[in-house]
């Protein structure tokens, strides 16, 4: 079983994010009662799904949480699951809210594994996006979280950020590899809708890279992480053998999984997605008041399809012909078809049974993974 939680509080507003957040920590007390209350009310749902596995606290900002509430939700997971040793349990944290003291309380709440948004080691890209932290609370976070022991360590960071070119990007690779940590997930900047980032390119206040940019920062993360010995497992992600991230590797193997929190999503492996409103006060009030809090889709073959070929797609194992072939049979001659007309364009590639992006158009997966949906 793989659970998921979202913590939507965030100390500032990062000009690029389109997650749910709220930067009033006025209702966090709130928001943790009501927190327990949807995991009291989905415990047997969780257990059905077998023994925990995976636990990840994302956000919004869950490292900004309180000690206390967080105990309490550990000892609440604790005593209503009873998690075996080595289940992994991930934090997600920001660099500004890292301390000596605070690393030792998450490793005896049982969090093993950090997810550390480091974004940048460039203060001006920092400044430029917004986030709360500096380049040098950034360094002092890792320091910090090395000398606690936590080996098992990923760190987020962000490419194709105006302003920043090849050398740039290049040196934050290599100040991320002197650290040794074992996974990166890089992203490029987008711009999304309704977001500051968003305002400030239409009013021509920041001026967004060329296509050509962000390929170029891609393929030199490529090469320069998998000549240090990572595996690039994922689109964005890149581990040492043996260190991909489980929790979010359930999420890309189609493996059911329960998400608490406002926003958080649902999955129950077969056909029910379920999401809860991305809209806090909706959340608490439904939990405090037995009003609705969240929505539920039943997935049609064509959707599950669909989802099958785009999480599949995205890792390097790939989508696998006879689970095609088996599940999804009427929708096998389509997908031989398109699958080969993209090989004969070089985008994808088959070995064995599976089917991959070909590392040469990796940078296109997007378009390559929507030219393989089904259109209903
Ligand atoms: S800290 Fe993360 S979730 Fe919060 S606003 Fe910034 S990018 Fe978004």
């Amino acid at each position: 079983m793989h659970l998921y939680i979202h913590i939507p509080f965030c100390r500032a507003n990062c000009s690029y994010c389109n997650f749910y957040f709220s930067v009033n920590r006025r209702h966090e007390g709130r928001f943790f009662g009501a927190l327990l209350a949807e995991l009291r009310q989905r415990k047997d749902e969780i257990a059905g799904y077998g023994p925990l596995q995976t636990v990840y606290l994302g956000g919004g900002t869950p490292s900004l949480a309180r000690t206390e509430h967080l105990e309490t939700l550990f000892a609440k997971i604790r005593k209503t699951f009873s998690p075996a040793a080595g289940v992994e349990i991930t934090l997600e944290a920001n660099p500004d809210d890292i301390t000596p003291g605070r690393l030792d309380l998450w490793k005896k709440l049982g969090i093993n594994r950090l997810s550390v948004g480091i974004q940048s080691f460039r203060q001006q890209d920092l400044d430029l996006m917004r986030r709360s932290h500096t380049a040098e609370q950034s360094r002092r976070a890792l320091d910090w979280i090395r000398r606690a022991g936590y080996r098992n360590v990923t760190v987020d960071l962000i490419y194709g950020i105006p302003g920043m070119n090849m050398t740039d990007w290049e040196e934050q690779l290599d100040i991320f590899l002197d650290y040794g940590f074992p996974h990166l997930s890089a992203y490029a900047l987008t711009v999304e809708p309704d977001t500051l980032l968003d305002r400030q390119v239409k009013a021509g206040k920041v001026v967004m890279p060329d296509d050509e940019v962000y390929e170029a920062h891609f393929f030199l993360l490529r090469d320069k992480m998998l000549l240090a010995g990572f595996e690039h497992y994922e689109i964005s992600n890149f581990a040492r053998p043996g260190w991909y991230s489980r929790h979010n590797s359930a999420y890309w193997e189609s493996k059911p999984y329960v998400g608490l929190g406002p926003s958080a999503h649902s999955y129950d492996g077969r056909n029910l997605r379920r999401w809860n409103l991305a809209n806090l006060h909706r959340y608490i009030r439904g939990l405090e008041k037995a009003e609705p809090y969240y929505e539920t889709e039943v997935l049609s073959p064509a959707d599950r399809y669909n989802e099958y070929i785009m999480t599949r797609l995205r890792t390097t194992r790939g989508v696998d012909e006879t689970v095609i072939e088996r599940h999804f049979a009427d929708f096998y001659g389509d997908f031989v078809r398109q699958a080969q007309r993209l090989k004969a364009r070089g985008d994808v590639c088959k070995q064995g049974n599976f089917w991959t992006i070909c590392p040469g158009a990796l940078f296109r997966s997007d378009g390559i993974i929507a030219e393989m949906f089904l259109v209903e």
